[in-house]
Formats: C-alpha cells, structure tokens, sequence
C-alpha cells in the first residue's frame, strides 16, 4: 500500500543523534542540538522562537502568556484540529468558532468581527495546507479591539504571506514537528514570541515556571520558582533528528513543491472539466506544500473515491471533522453564525499522498487512478 505520510529522515539524523548521546552526553532539553536548532530558527524568522515538545504545547504557552482564564473568549475556525481549541479550553476559555473561506479552508476574514465581544481574548488564525490566512485584515481587526493574534501555523514552516513567514506576522506562532508534518522531530514544536516584551516570561513558563534560562546567561545567581508554568522542553536527541533537516530545508520545500505541481498539472484536466476542485492559492501566499487536497462534488463521492484508491493499494485521506459538532466541542465552543462552508466543504475534501520521499511514477500511478475514476 502507498502510503499517505511517511516522516522524513534526512541522512545526518542517526549521526547527530549519537553525537547527542555518546559526544555530549547530554539527553536532556536546552543542550547543543537545542541551540543549533533555535539559532537556525532565530536566524531565518528574525524572531525568538522556543523549541517545545509539541505545536500544541507551544499554544499552551501562548495561552498561559495571554493570561486567558475562564469566561475569556477565542475565535478561530471549526475546521481545524483539536490542539487549536485545546489549548485554550484548557484554561477554561469559551471557543468561538467561525466560518472558512470556501477557496483556502481558512478562517473567513470577513466574519470575525462579528464574533467579537468584550469577553473576546484572542483570534486563533489556522494556517491551513501551509497556505496563509488574510493575515492583515486580521491584525487590523485585532488590533481594533485590541486582542491577541495567535498564529496556528503547524503546517506552516517555510510558507510566507506577503513575503512575512506565518508564524511572524501575530503576537504570537507556533509550529508543529510532528511527523506528519513537513519537518519532523517525531513529536515537537516550535514557539515563535514576535514581541520582545514577552520573551523573559515565555522561558519561564517553558522552564516549569523558573528563571532557568536567566541563571544559564549569569543573569542572576541562583535560579527559582517565578511564575506558573510547565515542561515544555524536547530532549536533545529529538532536536538532534530535526537539525539536518533544517540544514537542507530549502532542498526539502522546493522538493515537495515540485511534487505539489506535478500533482497540480496532472488533474488540471478534470477540474477543467468540473469533476473535481483543485487548491486555492492567493496571490499574497507562497505556501510549502505540506497536503495535495482536492475536492470532490459530495460525500458520497468521496467515500467512493477513497474507497477506489484503497482497493488499488493508495492510501488517501480525509481530514478534520468540524470541531463544533464533535462533544467537546459542543461543551467548549459554540459556532458563530452560519455553517456555511464548514461542514459542506469538510465532507468532499480529500488529501491524496504527500510526502518529501514520495516517487515521481507514485504519485502518476495516483493520478492515473484519479482520472480512471472520474472517467
Ligand atoms: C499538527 C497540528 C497541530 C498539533 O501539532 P502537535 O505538534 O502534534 O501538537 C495543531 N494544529 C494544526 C493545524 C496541526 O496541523
């Protein structure tokens, strides 16, 4: 079976991870590997960013940072996954979902203010596909009622919008290192602070809530409980496995656009045949090709579609189902507004295989399926 996701291994992995063990010695969070990493991101984000031990747990972090506490309240889309919403029902927020955008599947611009009360914290933007959201019209509107932006930009490294890369355009971004995601170190994220006046509590919260990270620099000469926090810190042999990866991150993205293309051109036909709808990428977007979607007419098509490619060894996928009719969500969120694109567009969208060592006559073998199915 071809399969949907394989997490990617770039050839210093195994090498760098026995350095970590036998050359430094050193298995735990914040060693060598941790800087090399986080100097890479400082680098080419121009931000501060934090490695964390997951994208959820770095959401966490911009909870606890926004100080969001029970009764608060959070917009963002139903569409997305469960770590967006958890991380702010958690500190017993009231999530606010929103309608998307048929054409991105991200969260419609349009309708946030709507959602806006004066209970309203934070707007929680979902990067979704590696392709940005409206991301000016949405700082502006935050800016306005003075709230948070909180980028969700998991499935966003190496993307840009308006030439900015997601992740650095709100108060706040966090990415994901899952393995299913573009770069991996099996479980782990990334904490992107974009304003300075948070950096020195968002090492404290890593840190279990101590002035860990100042003792290290010699800024004060004994380290101790400051603040509230947690362990958000990843072991040193994880970070070991993302380093090389990032060391080729260019090779990686152009590599997986290229894939993206070919799968682009080679069912351009049948969208042009209104059979299937293809991605939607705005002008203002340079994306990073983290999914290869398409959508069929309905449901049931879909299953169908599914059902088809299984039967001939592919393994695709749907994705998320709407967060606001799952039980948590009911319990921990309401859907402001109409439904008008959530649901309907959730059920005929489906991902197809993607991943940096997918094989070019692969990915014409499932494309050549595609076209059989819909003939
Ligand atoms: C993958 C993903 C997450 C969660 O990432 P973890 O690193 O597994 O916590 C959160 N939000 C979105 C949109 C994702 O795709």
């Amino acid at each position: 079976m071809l399969p949907f996701n394989e997490p990617i291994y770039a050839e210093k992995g195994i090498a760098y991870i026995v350095e970590a063990i036998i050359k430094n010695k050193r298995l735990n969070g914040d060693g060598p590997f941790t800087a090399r990493c986080t100097q890479w991101f400082n680098n080419r984000l121009k931000v501060k960013t934090l490695l964390t031990t997951s994208c959820t747990h770095a959401l966490e972090m911009t909870s606890l940072l926004a100080d969001i506490k029970p009764g608060d309240e959070v917009i963002m889309p139903s569409y997305t996954f469960v770590s967006t919403a958890d991380a702010f029902a958690i500190r017993g927020a009231k999530i606010k979902f929103v309608d998307i955008r048929k054409d991105t599947m991200n969260i419609d611009e349009t309708l946030i203010e709507n959602a806006i009360t004066e209970k309203t914290k934070a707007i929680v933007p979902v990067h979704y596909a590696g392709v940005g959201c409206e991301m000016d019209t949405i700082c502006d509107i935050a800016k306005r009622h003075n709230l948070f932006v909180i980028e969700d930009a998991a499935q966003g490294m190496m993307a840009t919008y308006k030439g900015k890369f997601l992740g650095t355009i709100g108060d706040f971004g966090a990415y994901s290192f899952h393995e299913t995601k573009n770069y991996t170190m099996g479980e782990g994220g990334l904490f992107l602070v974009n304003r300075d006046e948070y950096v020195e509590r968002s090492e404290i919260i890593r840190e279990k809530g101590t002035n860990r990270a100042k003792f290290f620099r010699g800024e004060v000469d004994k380290y101790s409980w400051v603040d509230v926090g947690s362990s958000y810190l990843p072991s040193e042999m994880n970070a070991a496995y993302l380093l090389p990866q990032l060391e080729m991150a260019e090779e990686i993205n152009n590599q997986r656009l290229k894939l993206w293309n070919m799968y682009y051109e080679e069912l351009k036909e049948l969208e042009d045949k209104e059979k299937i709808e293809l991605p939607y990428i705005p002008k203002e977007c340079e994306h990073n090709a983290h999914m290869f979607y398409l959508k069929t007419r309905d449901l049931n098509e879909r299953t169908k579609l599914i059902e088809y490619l299984a039967n001939n060894n592919v393994k695709a996928v749907f994705h998320y189902v709407p967060l606001h009719s799952a039980i948590a969500g009911r319990k921990y969120g309401e859907f402001v507004g109409e439904d008008r694109y959530t649901t309907s567009e959730s059920d005929r969208l489906v991902r197809l295989p993607m991943y940096y060592a997918l094989k070019e006559e692969d990915l014409k073998y499932v494309c050549g399926l595609v076209k059989t199915f819909f003939k």
